[in-house]
């Protein structure tokens, strides 16, 4: 059964290879915290990323060694990488000459329509897209005035003067994000903004805190959205190692059934019947297969009275019983594995079904 409401149709832009919008897959994106400029810990940081299934990357670009920097860093990654800019307009050209993919700026924040008409004429000649992002934090002050604060209607006129500027140069790759710290004022801006326009949506809510707050906002905020069918990129925001704000993107997409890569982790909560330390397997299995891309529900349940019943739907699963440990496949119980080979055991039919999956690509395995 789907929750899930008509996405909502939206004009294709290409960030790099990647195409966003256009009924194109919710690309997962996430930005990198190390200093731009030290090529060597950016790199490796995208390419922990990557591995994670990163699929493009934003970098800070504060000054122009960061600028610079890019150069060296699109050579070693192979996702696109969009270059975040604020204020200053010649960091954006030096960006996107150094092989930016993409740029990510307000253009009524560098000072001035000659320097947005210069941006735009570099990013056209080297075929780049813009996003927009606007901030709660950070409104014109007018608009603040002119709504009492930061309203979810001061963020999209906000989003649609920046929209103008870029028309009014006759540059229209463009897509938006709208982000404020908290679930209510996000939902509604985006909703909003969605009538009011058919660019692609880069959805998040920003500054969502560490991880179990992050989570919690982020999983409600983009997954409302999501249901919704409005967005068609997202990041999670967590002030943490970005890989973990691509595994609760991932995690996010998968909940919602709207794409499926790597495993989905059905384990129960235990309870006075648990007969293994299931803690401790769960955390171990999810480790063993955090890059793990081909699709496959496993279940790690603590009994085997209920595990492999409640579990029916799981490609494989293991269940505690009495001194051994209960394989089981489809709800069927397959056969005894003594409680410390469990985890091996588990990982190596896990191993065998993955392998006879059709493709491991994640873009296969989307739905629209
Ligand atoms: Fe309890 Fe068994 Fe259900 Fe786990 S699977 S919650 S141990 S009854």
């Amino acid at each position: 059964m789907t929750i899930l409401s008509d996405r909502k149709p939206t004009r294709p832009i290409h960030v790099g290879q990647v195409q966003i919008g256009g009924m194109a897959p919710i690309a997962v994106q996430s930005m990198t915290n190390t200093p731009t400029a030290d090529v060597e810990a950016t790199t490796g940081q995208i390419l922990r990323l990557e591995r994670a299934g990163c699929e493009i990357v934003r970098v800070a670009v504060p000054d122009m060694a960061a600028a610079a920097a890019i150069r060296s860093i699109r050579k070693g990654i192979g996702i696109p990488l969009i270059a975040d800019i604020h204020f200053d307009h010649r960091l954006a050209i030096a960006a996107a000459r150094a092989g930016a993919d993409g740029l990510r700026l307000n253009p009524g924040n560098i000072g001035g329509m000659d320097k947005v008409a210069a941006v735009v004429s570099c990013a056209k000649d080297h075929g780049l897209p813009i996003r927009i992002g606007v901030n709660s934090g950070s409104l014109e002050k007018d608009i603040l005035k002119k709504y009492g604060g930061a309203t979810a209607e001061g963020m999209v006129e906000s989003a649609l003067r920046h929209v103008e500027m870029l028309h009014s140069c006759d540059f229209h790759e463009i897509k938006i994000s709208l982000k404020a710290s908290d679930v209510g004022r996000t939902v509604a801006a985006y909703r909003l903004l969605s009538q009011k326009t058919d660019f692609p949506l880069h959805v998040g809510v920003t500054e969502a805190g560490g991880i179990f707050p992050g989570i919690v906002k982020s999983a409600l905020g983009i997954g409302m959205l999501l249901a919704e069918g409005i967005g068609d990129t997202i990041r999670v925001s967590l002030t943490r190692d970005p890989v973990e704000e691509v595994r609760v993107g991932y995690e996010i997409l998968k909940a919602l059934g709207i794409r499926r890569r790597g495993p989905e982790i059905i384990s129960c909560p235990t309870c006075g019947r648990c007969r293994i330390n299931l803690f401790e397997v769960a955390e171990e299995v999810e480790k063993a297969l955090m890059y793990v891309v081909a699709p496959v529900k496993i279940a790690i349940m603590g009994c085997v009275v209920n595990g492999p019943g409640e579990a029916r739907e799981a490609d494989i699963g293991i269940a505690g019983g009495d001194g051994v440990g209960i394989l089981f496949k489809k709800g069927e119980v397959v056969r005894k594995v003594p409680h410390e080979k469990l985890v091996e055991v588990l990982l190596a039919e896990v191993e065998r079904f993955t392998a006879s999956q059709p493709t491991a690509d994640p873009s296969s395995t989307c739905m629209p």
